[in-house]
């Protein structure tokens, strides 16, 4: 598995496997890396000739007073990791070569990034539209992998590449849990003891969410309370982000249940923010 630190060289490398006529999956991360992101790599390594993985904690999606200087790295391990699910090339870049200064060009997705996690994450999501561009320029994929974990983030690409008519077919792959149904994330390392026990009721909620809804609950207000009593009884779920019901192609808040709808919701556990959600077809 090839190692690749400079965008030139990745840009290089990826040409030269497409004029080859070979194939390219990508799939793209911040490290530290689970089974959910592993499950994006596996994937890939079945549908394409050549799968490329980029490891970068991108600055520009975080805002300040967000974890960039505390998110967990591992390179060392992440590379044997990618080594066992197949991987043919890692890219993992610096700060300085992805973003040259002075560096002025952005892509922002109007619309869909304004609710959810956009409203109290400012800026985030232009920063990650504008990496996963910058990605895609660089390792010229024909499919590149995204997890629905991050269903938000997974829409603003898809609009992006239509929006923009970039090349490559954007696949979304169901959320990777942990035994006991929390949501694997890099961002579970934080969790001490107690907020990781309690963390557990989030997919507990949804899950009940869900259950009310096959019931024939259909207003979203009910079901928003049923979740949020559910969060609020563990201690360590220290303020909720936002639980919201919202049409699954426009993240517009629905007024009834019907069709398909996604129950997507942010909590503060301590000083960690997770976010879950769960499709419900009313
Ligand atoms: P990140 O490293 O957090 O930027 O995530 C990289 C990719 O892995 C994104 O497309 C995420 O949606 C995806 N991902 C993260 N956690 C999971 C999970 N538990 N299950 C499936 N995909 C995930």
């Amino acid at each position: 598995m090839k190692v690749i630190r400079s965008p030139k060289e990745m840009q290089g490398y990826c040409g030269s496997v497409k004029r080859a006529g070979r194939t390219i999956g990508f799939v793209p991360t911040m490290g530290c890396l689970h089974d959910g992101h592993i499950s994006l790599v596996r994937r890939s390594v079945n549908e394409n000739d050549v799968t490329v993985v980029s490891i970068f904690v991108n600055p520009t999606q975080f805002s300040q007073g967000e974890d960039f200087g505390r998110y967990p790295r591992d390179f060392r391990r992440d590379e044997v990791l990618l080594k066992k699910a197949g991987a043919d090339a890692v890219f993992y870049p610096t700060s300085r070569r992805m973003y040259p200064r002075p560096f002025g060009t952005y892509v922002n997705v109007n619309g869909l990034t304004d609710g959810l996690c956009g409203k109290t994450r400012r800026g985030h999501f232009k920063g990650v539209t504008t990496i996963v561009a910058k990605l895609f320029n660089i390792t010229k994929p024909d499919v590149s992998y995204f997890g629905q974990k991050d269903a938000q983030q997974a829409l603003a690409i898809k609009k992006m590449v239509e929006d923009l008519n970039m090349d490559v077919r954007v696949k979304v792959l169901p959320i990777v849990r942990e035994p006991d149904g929390l949501a694997m994330s890099s961002r579970n390392a934080y969790l001490r003891e107690n907020e990781r026990l309690d963390a557990v009721i989030l997919y507990k909620s949804l899950k009940e969410a869900k259950r009310l809804v096959g019931r024939g609950r259909r207003d979203p207000s009910g079901i928003r309370a049923a979740i949020k009593e559910m969060i609020l009884s563990k201690k360590s779920a220290t303020k909720v982000d936002y639980i919201e019901v919202v049409d699954s192609t426009t993240l517009k808040p629905v007024k009834r249940i019907k069709g398909t709808v996604l129950i997507a919701l942010a909590v503060w556990f301590g000083k960690t923010r997770l976010i879950d959600n769960i499709i419900v077809k009313g």
